[in-house]
This record gives structure tokens, sequence and C-alpha cells, in this order.
């Protein structure tokens, strides 16, 4: 008996991974978060990877948290203008 061998859901462990984060937020709908619950009780693996987000989110959550220096916010804000300047979003341009 392999797991994930069923296929009554159709849940796969590509859609709990991908809805994992929404499941820590609470951000998915009753539904969906229900159906991902179900696989986590029958797949192990996917607990284990449910609980490492957890952790990691909790820290991010914490250091988040912490005040940022104002020297470490501006060599964000710059990273961060530099990375959106890459981004194909903006059509001011008409080509
Ligand atoms: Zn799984």
């Amino acid at each position: 008996m392999a797991i994930g061998a069923s296929g009554s859901t159709g849940h796969s462990c590509r859609d709990a991974a991908d809805a994992l984060f929404g499941f820590l937020d609470r951000s998915l709908c009753p539904e969906v978060r229900d159906e991902v619950r179900v696989h986590f009780e029958r797949c192990p693996p996917c607990v284990h990877l449910l609980d490492s987000y957890r952790k990691t989110i909790s820290l991010c959550r914490r250091a988040l948290s912490a005040p940022v220096p104002p020297e470490t916010r501006g060599r964000l804000a710059t990273r961060l203008r530099q990375m959106t300047a890459n981004v194909p979003g903006s059509r001011s341009k008409s080509g």
C-alpha cells in the first residue's frame, strides 16, 4: 500500500505543498483547508514539511517584529527597487 495511491480526493503532495502557506495563514477557504488537512492526516512527509514551514514562519515573524535598523531598511529598499525594475509589470512604454 503506497501513500497517495488512492485517488478519491485527488489531492496530491504537490497540491498540499502549494496550499501550505495558505493553510498556515488561514487564508484558504474552509473547503480547501479541509481537503489539505485530510491529506496531512495520511501523509507523514507532508506533515513534516508543514512542521518545518511552521517553524520557519514563526522565526520570520519574530525577526520581523524586531525593529529594523534604518541602514538595513535603506539597503532593502534599494534592493527591492532593483528587483521591481526588472519586473515586466509596468507598461508605461508603448513600443
Ligand atoms: Zn503528501
